[in-house]
């Protein structure tokens, strides 16, 4: 499998604050990868440098294998965010939301053809060609997380990064944006790069997935097998802690990732002498890696 997008050794300092370090990681041609982790892990801001929305301290994204255009690359890559109704301005119809990436990116040549592909969007994310008159309050958050996909969806993209796509909502809703997202990658080839706090919605639409800790990536491979036999002693916890995985943790604070030692030293059972130094993030198998001194390929 070709890689699509390349992340290499990034990191992220905002102020003095380190919020990513080396960051690592491929996704290729209509792969879905989830990034799993608490609150503060860095999830969002991987997206956010990944999107172009802000510049990394260290490292580098490439996309496609090429060097692109601001302009090529918002045709190619576009974000989903946890908030439908802060990405929707509330004065524009749904039409115009769908209407106006067509226009920038040239995707229509006369008006009819506009009105035909705006319904054609619509229908695509099982939402009524009725809803092209209404306004974001008008519509249901599931509905406007759906405006949202196909206002992505406008474009074509080759990979969509989706920040919490369904945190916001009602369970009842929530595997219906799951089912579609799962639509756009098994039948469109859509990559997708799908954060979630929840493991199990992880598992349901990911191929991979990748845990973070402050910052890190501290295992990666493929979601069934991290779930059902999860390495690092992070991912243990996570696991043992479902169906509500990061309530146990939210009393003890997410340290930074420190340049030194390991960053889960401080709340691991398994704390040993030698994670006074950080551990690089090595592979088990062909497929996972995790970044532990204790977990070696034969363990
Ligand atoms: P997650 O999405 O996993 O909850 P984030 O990527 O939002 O985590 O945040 C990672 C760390 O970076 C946190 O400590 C957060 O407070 C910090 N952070 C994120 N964005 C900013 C910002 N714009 N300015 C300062 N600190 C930030
Ligand atoms: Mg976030």
């Amino acid at each position: 499998m070709s890689s699509l997008l390349e992340v290499r050794g990034l990191g992220k300092t905002f102020s003095a604050h380190r919020a990513l370090a080396d960051v690592t990681f491929d996704v290729a041609r209509g792969e879905a990868v989830a990034l799993v982790g608490e609150s503060g892990s860095g999830k969002s801001t991987t997206a956010r440098v990944i999107a172009r929305l802000t510049p990394p301290t260290e490292g580098s994204v490439q996309f496609g294998g090429a060097r692109l255009s601001n302009r090529a690359f918002r045709a190619r890559v576009q974000m989903i965010f946890q908030d439908p109704f802060a990405s929707l301005d509330p004065i524009h119809t749904i039409g115009y939301h769908l209407a106006r990436p067509l226009v920038i990116h040239k995707r229509v040549t006369n008006k009819s053809e506009l009105g035909a592909r705006v319904r054609a969007l619509l229908e695509q994310v099982g939402l009524s060609a009725e809803l092209v008159r209404k306004h974001p309050h008008q519509l249901s958050g599931g509905q406007r997380q759906r405006v949202a996909i196909a206002r992505a969806l406008a474009v074509d993209p080759e990979l969509i990064l989706a920040d919490e796509p369904t945190s916001m909502l009602d369970a009842s809703i929530r595997i219906g944006i799951l089912n579609l997202l799962r639509d756009l990658k098994e039948q469109r080839g859509i990559a997708l790069v799908f954060i979630t706090h929840d493991l199990a919605s992880a598992r349901y639409l990911a191929d991979r997935t990748l845990v973070m800790y402050a910052g890190h990536i501290v295992e990666s491979g493929p979601s069934a097998e991290v779930m059902d036999a999860p390495k690092h002693p992070y991912t243990k916890l996570l696991l043992a802690s479902l169906p509500d995985p990061l309530r146990p943790f939210t009393s003890a604070p997410i340290s930074s990732p420190s340049k030194s030692g390991c960053p889960f030293a401080s709340r691991c059972p398994e704390v040993h002498e030698r994670c006074t130094s950080l551990p690089a993030l090595h592979s088990i198998t062909t497929t996972r890696s995790v970044r532990c001194h204790a977990v070696s390929a034969s363990s």
